[in-house]
């Protein structure tokens, strides 16, 4: 499933609903992850760290090995202008 490109946007621009920048704007705001994990809510924990998120990293994971590219948060996020297009295109279906 395609993710809407807003989505893609807000955690490339790092401007997103994540905790960590609820927390920039709003210094009361809790900045820890949402799933009560001791870290701080942002892309890379959600896309990467985050255990609770872990089922939904399995194909994820599989297609970044198959294709020998990094699982972190520029390839995910298609900064990574060392990918070509086509698992570029891959990775954000
Ligand atoms: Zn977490």
């Amino acid at each position: 499933m395609t993710p809407p490109p807003h989505t893609l946007h807000r955690l490339r621009s790092r401007h997103n609903y994540l905790n960590a920048f609820n927390h920039r704007i709003d210094t009361g705001a809790d900045p820890s992850c949402r799933f009560r994990c001791e870290a701080i809510e942002n892309s890379q924990h959600i896309m990467i760290d985050c255990p609770k998120n872990e089922l939904a990293r399995t194909q994820l994971r599989r297609l970044t090995t198959i294709n020998k590219i990094p699982m972190d948060v520029e390839t995910l996020t298609g900064l990574n202008s060392s990918i070509d297009t086509k698992k570029q295109f891959a990775i954000r279906n």
